[in-house]
């Protein structure tokens, strides 16, 4: 016992406590690694679980535990400040700072079931400006409806929802998303009962509750209302099936593939003529070239980030074709890109599928387009939008122990906290003039990482490194021990430090002492856990979560001192 408080006290007066143990006086906090850390602050761990979610849990926690541990801490905030979290995560779902929606529409669900009355109110009175699409409202829907079950207040939000869309809005809704999560449109607009505001509403609410047809809208009859026309364009292409050109004799072949030129051309008219999206076509459709290059046209951005290995299987993207050039510009286009609020998770994501020539869950294959693949690449730094480079000297310290390899950022399959980690840095090492990059573990490990590798390629290159325990306080003592100057350390991880005989912070310090530059340094959370190996009391350290739109702004503001 009393070896125990003789070595507990020893970090009273040595700089130096074993990442075992508690730096003495301070507030830490046990992470799973069985290190002490701090505690990070319960926003900020808001912040984390919004954006990169809980799948895959973490090397030390199923995705089960990750997701109710986030959960809870979610009731908890609800019941501190539940309008705040109410506003975050509005904020968060209108911004598009998440790669995906679906970790800010449930915790929306849980402060409109578990909140107080206030909480609750202000949580549905954001239903119809926060959910944008009809996937958004579906999945809230199946959320409540499991925490709360339907009553007064939310069938309220949901009517609100469906009248306050535009005609047209409502229509592409309507037909884009009929089904999701065990639910439809069909289901919603059957328990909320919205009175129409007008009579085109009326019609595409009994089109969708009540399936009636879309006779009222005939062409020939030209009511020239877009929203009723459009819908009776996908009535239209619905009926348009293409059929198996499998017949007993030639000519019989000739007469069935002669009925699916005429009914292609049909589809690409009205396609053209209506803007009708791929989910309004019927499924044979999607095999033909020509379908897709008139939705292309009108694609929105997202949709044709998703698509682009379907485009390429189908022969319309190609080498040297038009549409390789349509979608090479588009994806370069900075504007675009932030008019749609692509999120640099999803170029990424369709970055690391679509170099490949292999869909990840079919077995479709295609033909890489090399043009479509260095769009990509700088698509993804230009979803992060314009930063100002700070210009100090950057060390990017890349976590490659072995718990990095586990789980899965926002779902992407194999997108592991190690691979998003080098997507990042390399991206940092694009917009930052003066950077240095490197990996650790229990110690330094060389990673070969540049400014110009391709990102995809980035992120293959360090999955196959991650290895053994963890030292979130090698790039302080690697960088003293080679005198590296450094102005600002960033160190992306998870947070499971646990292996050094010094905690980071302390060497930190002990690097500002030595040197006499006041390094700062930016730790980069790469999962939901509640922990961070930085100083909350220390200004010169800073929390951001990996793969939030707004951190690279944010770490170069930091570095440069104006936060
Ligand atoms: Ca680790």
């Amino acid at each position: 016992m009393k070896k125990n408080i003789k070595e507990a006290l020893t970090g009273l007066t040595a700089s130096e406590t074993p990442q075992g143990l508690p730096i003495p006086g301070r507030d830490m906090v046990e992470n799973n690694a069985g290190g002490f850390v701090f505690k990070l602050d319960e926003w900020k761990r808001l912040d984390r679980f919004l954006i990169l979610g809980s799948e895959g849990g973490t090397f030390y926690v199923s995705e089960r535990k990750l997701t109710a541990e986030n959960a809870n801490h979610v009731l908890r905030l609800l019941q501190k400040d539940g309008l705040r979290v109410v506003s975050v995560t509005v904020e968060m779902l209108k911004s598009g700072r998440a790669p995906k929606p679906d970790t800010a529409i449930f915790v929306l669900a849980l402060a409109a079931s578990k909140g107080d009355d206030a909480t609750r109110k202000a949580a549905l009175a954001a239903v119809p400006t926060a959910l944008k699409t009809g996937t958004h409202l579906l999945k809230f829907a199946d959320t409540a409806n499991g925490l709360r079950g339907w009553g007064r207040g939310l069938r309220n939000a949901i009517q609100l929802w469906f009248k306050e869309r535009g005609h047209e809005t409502l229509a592409l809704q309507l037909v884009k998303y009929r089904q999701r999560e065990g639910w439809s449109m069909r289901d919603l607009l059957r328990l909320a009962k919205p009175v129409p505001a007008d009579e085109v509403q009326g019609k595409l609410f009994g089109w969708t509750a009540k399936r009636e047809k879309a006779e009222w809208a005939k062409a020939d009859v030209a009511p020239g209302v877009k929203a009723l026309d459009f819908v009776w364009a996908t009535e239209q292409a619905a009926s348009l099936k293409l059929v198996a050109e499998k017949a007993d004799s030639d000519e019989a072949k000739a007469i069935l593939a002669a009925a699916n030129v005429a009914s292609t051309k049909k589809l690409v008219e009205l396609i053209v003529t209506h803007r009708l999206p791929r989910e309004a076509l019927p499924t044979e459709a999607l095999n033909k070239v020509e379908v897709w290059e008139a939705l292309l046209q009108e694609m929105p951005m997202t949709a044709m980030i998703r698509n682009l290995g379907t485009m390429s299987k189908v022969g319309l993207l190609k080498p040297l074709s038009e549409a390789e050039k349509l979608v090479a510009s588009r994806l370069t286009d900075a504007a675009r890109l932030k008019g749609a609020k692509v999120h640099p998770i999803q170029v990424l994501s369709a970055l690391r599928t679509y170099a490949t020539g292999r869909g990840v869950r079919s077995s479709a294959s295609w033909t890489v387009s090399q043009k479509v693949v260095e769009a990509l690449d700088e698509a993804f730094e230009l979803s992060f939008g314009a930063v100002e480079p700070a210009g100090t000297r950057h060390l990017l310290a890349l976590d490659v122990s072995a718990s990095m390899g586990w789980g899965e950022i926002a779902g992407v399959p194999g997108l592991t906290p190690s691979a998003a980690s080098a997507a990042l840095a390399v991206v940092a090492a694009r917009t930052e003039p003066w950077t240095a990059t490197m990996g650790f573990a229990e110690s330094f490990r060389d990673l070969g990482l540049t400014a110009r590798d391709r990102i995809d390629e980035a992120t293959r290159k360090v999955s196959g490194l991650t290895f053994g325990g963890t030292d979130a306080s090698v790039p302080m003592t690697w960088a003293l021990a080679n005198k590296v100057n450094v102005d600002t350390f960033v160190v992306l991880t998870d947070n499971e430090t646990y292996a050094g005989r010094a905690h980071p912070v302390q060497a930190l310090e002990k690097y500002r002492q030595a040197t006499g530059i006041g390094a700062k340094l930016i730790v980069v959370g790469m999962t939901s856990s509640g922990f961070t190996i930085a100083d909350p009391n220390d200004a010169g350290m800073l929390d951001v979560v990996g793969f939030d739109g707004a951190t690279p702004a944010l770490m170069a503001k930091f570095a440069k001192g104006e936060i």
